[in-house]
C-alpha cells in the first residue's frame, strides 16, 4: 500500500491574516487530499477542486467565491489528474471519503461518477436547506451528477482519544473519527499503514498549530472560523481532542485541508507519504 498527498486548489490569503507569525504577503493555503493506494482500488480523501472549476471557474465554485476568496486551481492539479499521473482511470477510484460538504472539498466529485461517496448522516443533512445561500460554502453544482452516497453512523467506540468513529472497511487501515463543530458531522479520516498513522483532518481546525500554540491565532482565521463554522463550541471540544491525540499517540501525524505550512514539510506528490 501507498498513501500519496496533494494539493486539489489553493485560495489566496495573506499569511499575517491567518497566523502572527507569518509575513504581510500573499500565500497559498493548499486544498489538501490523501489519496490510497490499496491492492483493491484507490481510495480519495475529499477532493479540492476538480476539471468543472478549470474549465469554467463562473460555474463552479462562481465569481464570488473565485473572485472574493480567491479559490483557484491549474491545470493538471485536479485530483483526477494525480490520479492519471500514477497510471490510473478514473474508475479506478472506488471510494471517497469526505471531510465534510464544503465546496472546497466536494468540487473533484464529479471526476469520479462511479466511486461510493462516504459521509456521515450528520454531515450529510448539513446541506439541507443550505445549499447554494450566500456564504454557505455549499454548492449543489458539486452533486449534480448524483453521487453514489454511502452514509454512515459512527459507532461510540474511541479512537486515537476521540470518543466515536468507525473502521471503514474493518481492517483497521482507514478509520473515521468524529471532529464535530467546523460542521455537524464532520470528520477526521486516519490511515495507518505499518505502525504510522495519518489523520486528514479537514477542516476540524485551519492548521495544526491553531490547537497546539492558540496563541498565534491571527484575525482573519478567526473570522474565518466565525463565518464557516457551525457549531463552534463543538469545535473546541474537537480541538483539546485533536491536541491530546497529538501529544499522546506515537506515529500519529495529523494535517489540517488548508495547513501550507504542514504540507511543506511532508514528500511532495508523487513521492508517496508512506509506504506500507
Ligand atoms: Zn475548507
Amino acid at each position: 500500500m501507498k498513501l500519496y498527498t496533494f494539493t486539489a486548489g489553493y485560495s489566496l490569503v495573506i499569511g499575517r491574516l491567518m497566523r502572527k507569525d507569518q509575513p504581510l504577503k500573499f500565500i497559498r493555503m493548499p486544498m489538501v487530499c490523501f489519496l490510497l493506494e490499496r491492492s483493491d482500488g484507490l481510495i480519495l480523501v475529499d477532493t479540492g477542486l476538480g476539471t468543472t472549476t478549470v474549465r469554467n471557474p463562473a460555474e463552479f465554485p462562481g465569481i464570488f467565491y473565485t473572485m472574493v476568496l480567491s479559490f483557484r486551481i491549474r491545470e493538471g492539479e485536479e485530483a483526477i489528474s494525480r490520479v492519471k499521473s500514477l497510471g490510473y482511470h478514473a474508475t479506478d477510484v472506488k471510494h471517497i471519503i469526505l471531510t465534510h460538504l464544503h465546496m472546497d472539498h466536494v468540487g473533484g466529485l464529479s471526476d469520479f461518477p462511479d466511486a461510493e461517496v462516504h459521509i456521515t448522516r450528520q454531515g450529510y443533512a448539513t446541506m439541507n436547506g443550505q445549499a447554494d445561500k450566500f456564504m454557505s460554502f455549499f454548492h449543489s453544482g458539486a452533486f449534480k451528477h448524483s453521487p453514489k452516497w454511502q452514509i454512515h453512523e459512527l459507532n461510540e467506540k474511541p479512537f486515537l482519544g476521540f470518543p466515536q468513529s468507525l473502521d471503514l472497511f474493518g481492517d483497521g487501515n482507514v478509520v473515521i473519527v468524529g471532529t464535530p463543530g467546523h460542521t455537524a458531522g464532520h470528520i477526521g479520516v486516519a490511515i495507518t499503514l505499518k505502525n504510522e498513522t495519518f489523520l486528514h483532518l479537514g477542516d476540524a481546525a485551519l492548521f495544526n498549530d491553531q490547537f497546539l500554540n492558540p496563541s498565534i491565532v491571527a484575525i482573519g482565521t478567526k473570522i474565518f472560523r466565525w463565518k464557516a463554522n457551525s457549531t463552534p463550541m463543538k469545535e473546541s471540544d474537537s480541538q483539546k481532542q485533536l491536541a491530546a491525540a497529538c501529544e499522546n499517540v506515537m506515529g500519529l501525524h495529523t494535517i489540517c485541508s488548508h495547513d501550507t505550512w504542514t504540507l511543506e514539510r511532508w514528500p511532495k506528490f508523487p513521492e508517496p507519504l508512506a509506504i506500507g
